[in-house]
């Protein structure tokens, strides 16, 4: 199933996750999603000012999320499809067992039925957005496609 990203969102999660140089860093994708399944990725959000990063671990700035969050849902209608998360130098380009375990929890107790992670990798010449799709049976490896240019939700946050 493909996994559409603007251009624009793609490059964020690049260049931010080359801020954090063999530390993992964090994002939250919103965006739209099909009753089939076809998911558009609009806008994503990074981690916040006051989120604590480690070698193997993320915590956001919860504060920032939610007022972010509600903001985005509330001015754009898009919806929360999906987190992303870096495993910079690690070569792990799937979800980790702990990845699995916490995703399908987590889906489970807000009673999603679909959610998409990413798993971001880099070495010294490339970056790899790796997409997957989880649903309650497990989870599916996503054919990302990028869409030109710069997300209408990213133009007008630029032009506030
Ligand atoms: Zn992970």
């Amino acid at each position: 199933m493909p996994l559409y990203i603007y251009q624009s969102e793609a490059a964020f999660i690049v260049r931010t996750s080359r801020q954090f140089e063999s530390i993992e860093t964090c994002w939250q994708l919103l965006g739209t999603s099909s009753p089939s399944g076809v998911t558009v990725i609009t806008y994503v959000v990074d981690c916040g000012p006051n989120a604590v990063h480690e070698p193997t671990f993320c915590q956001p700035d919860q504060d920032y999320l939610e007022r972010e969050g509600s903001r985005l849902v509330q001015r754009y209608g898009l919806r929360h499809v999906g987190g992303a998360h870096s495993h910079h130098r690690l070569g792990l380009n799937v979800p980790s067992g702990y990845d699995v375990r916490t995703t399908m929890d987590g889906m489970r107790s807000e009673g999603l039925q679909r959610f998409v992670q990413m798993i971001v990798t880099y070495d010294d010449v490339n970056t790899r957005l790796n997409a997957f799709m989880f649903t309650p049976d497990g989870y599916e490896r996503m054919d990302l496609q990028v869409l030109l240019g710069t997300s209408p939700v990213r133009k007008m946050e630029e032009s506030l």
